[in-house]
């Protein structure tokens, strides 16, 4: 590379610590000089650089350490800051002496007049400006994070002439003016970039900035428009950190007319930005309606967001306003998954989620790694990314595979990339000597990724990517070019060991999205990672595994504190963790279910080929069983797991912290007590890791996913008897209808005459008339079913509480010995408050009781469930497919209700219920 110029300013880190300490000094005697400083001072070497340092904050062949101040010690003088974002800083004080920190010069004067550290120890460097640091090339560009936010260029000079070169973006949201950097030009095919990690994962979209912007002005318009000529005032409130997305603010206050109106301490950050002169900003109250609050005000927003619609009260209140619109420009969120901006509203209080990231998404990680194209990605941003054998960081490393520079990885790979990379791979060495000799000896065979591990250094270059030319040959072979487009977009995104087929599997899978399919992969990645992991060894070396060949198996995807900072509520979670609400309020396939007929009808009369012969399920019914017989089954498959669930106490033990946190992190109700502790003993007590679980599957939604399974499989059930009984053959009026009905089931009528009765008026409903049974006959469960599904789809708040008096109505009129069961099923419950029963059933209990019941694997239903989001209508899908031998009985809401607590009482043995 060029030859840095003779003005490049030349600075020498150990000199400068030793002026501005010993300037320090004079200015405020210190009691005691930090060792480094001794050490220096006698021109004796520090000490080295301790082995478990984090990689992540350690450019390699220096003792720079990147926002790494918390790990500040003897053994360097010179420390670097990308930006002021306290989980960067964290270890700065103002009493900071050990050492000289580098930044903006933005950075530089928020550490001095924010965070009042000595200006002695604070060293500004120019954009764009390289300067020589302890013989290093350092240059600083723009992050497009914060304001004063740099990426750090380093140039290592190395002992042959050849120089190393790593890039550290701190955080940062890529843009293709980042290509435009002229130093940039000299970092292409560097040997490492630190890479903010944040949203690493193809399930992370969100839109742009401006289109964020957009959003926020326009609700502050519309809301201005609709308020016009009331006595309405109403109060904006912008959720912000100390610095960052000073954006939306100047927008707001640009496009809006408005002032901003910030406090006292955003004013003096704001003035040090060079933002304070304009007159857009105001700190008196009154001469703005659009106010900046501190980022946790509106609402916790980790790990999901959380309204706090009472501090907003005492807010409106106290500033004399009568509405509150308040907005939370977060990251991505689960909301932002369904709905690009989602709104939270109580009362005269709205929150909105404004989806604007100063991270990369995804695709942006991706365009700049390309760009880049480096031989290695060091991602800084995500759970154990500090440790060098972290397999997080690993995983997030496969995300680039096809874009770093292989085959420089190659050629270096046996020398080590890292410090400290020897010591890993004597390590693997070490253990596999405690491996089985027998399992050592087949080198082509996975037996874990450690062993594997061991296999590629023994066998060297070639054997790292077995399976790579197979690939790109058959890729050339095809001629479909869309598909081939396709492939080789995919191939771009996974690992080199994932063949040809395993990518067809994964694009007919996603329907041929590829971000899908990656998403898909990585999350399988994961969990075969979890079982590997729980039975083996744990130890990898970064480089080694980042090749292994294994058939859709490896290490796990990322799990960063982040991603599970901006996972909110999902629609569904919500309802998860709002057990009270009815559980029809999931219910949402309408369409699903006016197809039925016809489904249901084909699928009587031909067989699947994937099918699973339902008489098995049958065959484990009780004799007596009249009703709800095929659900009982289901559940005593559950209970089976349940209790095995239920007698892990050992494991709520074990976690008992990581538990409770995990419940309160979720807002969830004891009941989920053992579901927690189960997935926190798989996760190895890692809540993170449970929470991502947790929301991925929402599981935790115990009673309800399984009252949902039960409606929708018996409501198909119900329905098949019907047509197939009396319906198909002959067009009857409909009493007589009901009255063949009840030669089979409990009569049902004709599902358009009888499903949406319920949302007749309540002066017009007949509860007798219009009921779908007769009286003396326990009511089918379809009623209550039919009406949870009306309910659901209803907006109005009236109308539903008319269909569910209407439907207690006729359960009233015709059997009231339903009336309580009914009750107790619409509010998802199975016992009054005070018998303190819950059913503690989770979804991985009712997706075995699926796979059984429905002959569907697991993967297919995990499929099914990514794709319609609930595991209800996964379980209808699957019911719709599959033939059946007989038609099983219909279900009562007594005998749903019974077994329901059949359940609970096998679970908990029956000396907890009985006063039933
Ligand atoms: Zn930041």
């Amino acid at each position: 590379m060029t030859a840095m110029s003779s003005e490049t300013l030349t600075l020498d880190t150990s000199t400068l610590f030793l002026n501005s300490y010993n300037s320090l000094s004079l200015q405020s005697p210190q009691p005691s000089p930090p060792f480094s400083f001794t050490l220096l001072s006698n021109h004796s070497p520090l000490p080295p650089i301790p082995s478990d340092f984090p990689q992540s904050k350690l450019i390699p062949k220096t003792r720079f350490v990147v926002d790494g101040f918390r790990y500040a010690g003897d053994y360097s003088a010179s420390y670097f800051l990308s930006h002021f974002h306290s989980d960067h800083y964290t270890g700065l004080t103002p009493n900071w002496s050990r050492g000289i920190v580098f930044c903006s010069e933005t950075t530089a004067r928020l550490l001095v007049e924010v965070l009042k550290v000595s200006s002695l120890f604070v060293v500004p460097l120019s954009l764009s400006k390289p300067v020589s640091i302890d013989g290093c090339e350092v240059s600083l560009i723009d992050a497009n994070h914060c304001p004063g936010a740099v990426q750090f260029l380093f140039k290592i000079p190395g002992v042959d002439g050849n120089c190393e070169r790593y890039v550290h973006t701190g955080d940062f949201r890529y843009c293709s003016s980042m290509k435009l950097e002229p130093i940039m030009c000299k970092f292409l095919g560097a040997d490492g970039i630190f890479l903010d990690t944040t949203y690493c994962n193809p399930k992370f979209v969100f839109p742009s900035q401006e289109e964020s912007i957009d959003y926020i002005v326009s609700v502050i318009q519309r809301v201005g428009v609709e308020n016009e000529g009331t006595l309405k005032s109403v109060l904006f409130l912008v959720a912000t950190y100390v610095i960052g997305k000073e954006r939306i603010l100047l927008e707001i206050s640009r496009r809006c007319n408005r002032n901003i109106h910030v406090d006292g301490r955003k004013m003096a950050i704001l003035r040090v930005l060079g933002f304070g002169k304009d007159g857009v900003f105001t700190e008196e109250e009154s001469e703005s309606d659009v106010h900046v609050v501190g980022w946790n005000v509106l609402g916790e927003t980790w790990p999901y967001f959380r309204p706090n619609f009472v501090k907003m009260k005492e807010i409106m209140n106290e500033r004399g306003y009568s509405k509150v619109v308040g907005f939370v420009p977060t990251g991505w969120t689960y909301e932002v998954k369904r709905n690009k901006f989602a709104v939270r509203t109580k009362d005269s209080f709205e929150i909105h989620l404004v989806p604007y990231s100063e991270h990369s998404n995804y695709d942006e990680l991706r365009e700049y790694v390309k760009f880049l194209r480096p031989k290695h990605v060091i991602p800084t941003v995500g759970v154990d990314v500090e440790k060098i054998d972290s397999k997080h960081a690993n995983a997030m490393r496969k995300h680039f595979a096809g874009l770093v520079d292989e085959m420089a990885i190659k050629q270096d790979f046996l020398m080590g990339f890292h410090r400290g990379s020897w010591e890993t791979l004597e390590n693997v060495e070490k253990d596999s000597d405690t491996v089985p000799n027998e399992a050592v000896d087949h080198e082509k065979e996975v037996i874990s990724p450690e062993l594997k591990t061991i296999n590629n250094i023994e066998l060297g270059n070639n054997s790292s990517c077995p399976q790579k030319d197979p690939v790109s040959k058959d890729l050339v072979v095809s001629n479909d070019n869309e598909t081939e487009e396709i492939m080789q977009e995919l191939c771009d995104c996974l690992p080199t060991w994932v063949t040809r087929n395993q990518m067809l599997e994964l694009l007919s899978n996603s329907g041929r999205n590829v971000v899908e399919a990656v998403s898909n992969f990585y999350e399988r990645e994961t969990e075969f990672h979890e079982q590997v992991v729980g039975c083996t060894c744990q130890t990898s070396s970064p480089n080694a595994s980042a090749s292994l060949p294994k058939p859709f198996s490896g290490e796990s995807p990322p799990r960063k504190v982040n991603v599970l900072l901006s996972q909110s509520y999902s629609p569904n979670t919500r309802h998860l963790v709002k057990r009270s609400m009815s559980p029809s309020k999931k219910r949402r396939n309408i369409d699903n279910k006016l197809n039925k007929k016809a489904r249901i009808n084909s699928s009587l009369e031909s067989s699947g080929p994937k099918q699973y012969p339902i008489t098995r399920f049958f065959s484990k019914l009780t004799p007596n069983i009249s009703q709800g017989g095929g659900v009982e089954t289901v559940f005593e498959q559950c209970l089976n797991d349940e209790s095995l669930l239920a007698s892990d106490s050992n494991s709520i033990k074990s976690y008992k912290e990581e538990v409770d946190q995990f419940i309160q992190i979720i807002n969830g109700s004891e009941s989920l007590r053992s579901y927690a502790a189960t997935i926190l003993e798989e996760t190895k007590g890692d809540i993170n890791m449970a929470l991502d679980i947790y929301y991925n599957n929402p599981q935790g939604n115990l009673s309800v996913n399984k009252e949902r399974l039960v409606e929708s499989s018996k409501s198909d059930q119900a329905q098949c008897s019907t047509w197939d009984c009396s319906f198909r053959e002959e067009n009857k009026g409909p009493d007589e209808l009901r009255n063949m009905a009840d030669l089979a089931v409990p009569g049902l009528a004709t599902e358009a005459v009888a499903a949406n009765l319920v949302s007749l008026a309540p002066e017009k409903y007949s509860p007798i008339e219009h009921a779908c049974w007769r009286d003396g006959q326990p009511a089918p469960y379809i009623h209550l079913a039919r009406t949870f599904d009306l309910v659901e789809d209803e907006k109005g708040k009236i109308k539903a509480t008319s269909m569910l008096c209407n439907m207690l109505r006729s359960l009233l009129a015709l059997s009231p010995e339903d009336v309580l069961p009914a009750v107790y099923l619409c509010t998802n419950k199975i016992a009054p408050d005070h018998e303190n029963m819950e059913l503690n059933i989770g979804g991985s209990i009712v997706v075995a009781a699926l796979e059984e019941a429905c002959g569907t694997n697991r993967s297919k239903i995990k499929d099914l469930y990514n794709s319609l989001g609930d595991l209800g209508d996964v379980a209808q899908l699957c019911r719709q497919t599959q033939s059946l031998l007989a038609p099983p009985s219909p279900l009562s809401i007594r005998g749903v209700f019974s077994v329901l607590r059949k359940i609970r009482e096998l679970n908990f043995g029956p000396g907890e219920i009985g006063k039933h």
